[in-house]
């Protein structure tokens, strides 16, 4: 089964995500994405990339896995990762394809019947737009100003729900849906105004405010994930974690407080604070998710299929995780 092109899909509703399609001489055609920086992706994919698949067979996942690998981009999520990303869940689709069994039969089978899941509070506007992860990308600033679409809209908008509502009825609508975990993010906003240097105690108390508002309402049948996005120093991600410590709010983690690509610092934190800190799909390959494991800089690790390599570094990852004693998860909404 040799590949014979390489096709990139950009969708004008999602310009975020790229879609990635490989062709092959057997008539299958396998599927990947990855998400974020969707054309300079692509110009890789097109670029590079394709030259080193054309030709080539398309079930030696591992050999392609190390083909692949460039001079420059080690260790993150950069472009020649995220594009790898997709080829790799590509490839193992067209695998899934070529011999009639799903991925996960292929990867060793099931381990369980069932995953539990969380809400990430996104709404339809959230990082809709191609300049990435920013405040007026969240799809809650006035388009006038440089916010993004508003025009998409439907029946759950969750961050509006809980930025401008109420945290506690959104709590209430997913348990009844029997979703028991929910991630909220309300200080990054803060983060944005000072380069993550400082927060005030007006901040901070503004902040907890969502969090506050699902104990009172559901009380602890709701697991709550803090999302700090990386935004923050050491220090002041140290000082929004001790404000949730004495809250009492018991969070389930908090997710990203600093850039992993300082993993002495995101080490300090995790150790600094009781809550389990969770890192971080910002990481990418498994060389990445080695120095965070030996650091001791995470208690959840998380990794997003698209950004780490795909299903081949995951499933490296999430058994050096295995073997340092941690949990893994999945995200695909960062
Ligand atoms: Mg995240």
């Amino acid at each position: 089964m040799k590949i014979t092109a390489l096709e990139t899909l950009q969708l004008g509703e999602f310009p975020n995500i790229l879609f990635v399609q490989l062709y092959t001489d057997s008539g299958l055609i396998g599927l990947g994405e990855t998400f974020f920086g969707a054309p300079e992706v692509a110009t890789y994919l097109h670029e590079t990339a394709s030259s080193t698949l054309l030709g080539r067979d398309a079930g030696q996942i591992d050999a392609l896995r190390l083909a692949l690998k460039r001079y420059v981009g080690t260790k993150g999520t950069g472009v020649e990762c995220r594009g790898n990303s997709a080829l790799d869940i590509a490839l193992w689709d067209l695998l899934g394809q070529a011999t009639g069994l799903p991925v996960y039969a292929l990867l060793g089978g099931a381990s369980r019947d069932a995953v539990r899941v969380y809400n990430t509070c996104a709404g339809y506007r959230y990082v809709r737009s191609t300049t990435g992860q920013s405040r007026e990308n969240w799809g809650v600033a006035d388009p006038a100003t440089g916010g993004a679409d508003t025009a998409a809209s439907g029946p759950y908008e969750d961050l509006e729900a809980w930025l401008h509502g109420d945290a506690g009825e959104l709590a209430h609508g997913l348990l009844a849906q029997s979703i028991t975990g929910m991630k909220m993010w309300p200080v990054d906003e803060y983060a944005y105004a000072t380069n993550g240097t400082n927060i005030t105690a007006a901040q901070l108390n503004a902040g907890l405010e969502p969090f506050r508002r699902v104990r009172r309402a559901v009380g602890d049948a709701m697991d709550l994930m803090v999302e700090l996005h990386g935004l923050w120093n050491l220090p002041t991600a140290l000082k929004i974690a001790r404000a949730f410590e004495s809250e009492g709010i018991n969070p389930y983690w908090i997710e990203d407080p600093l850039r992993p690509d300082d993993i002495a610092s995101l080490a300090r934190f995790a150790q600094g604070t009781t809550i389990p800190t969770t890192a971080s799909e910002l990481l990418g390959g498994r060389q990445g998710f080695r120095e965070l494991l030996e650091a001791r800089a995470a208690s959840i690790v998380m990794l997003d299929l698209g950004w780490c390599g795909g299903i081949s570094e995951g499933k490296a990852i999430a058994g050096m995780a295995e073997a340092f004693g941690l949990p893994s998860g999945l995200t695909n909404t960062n």
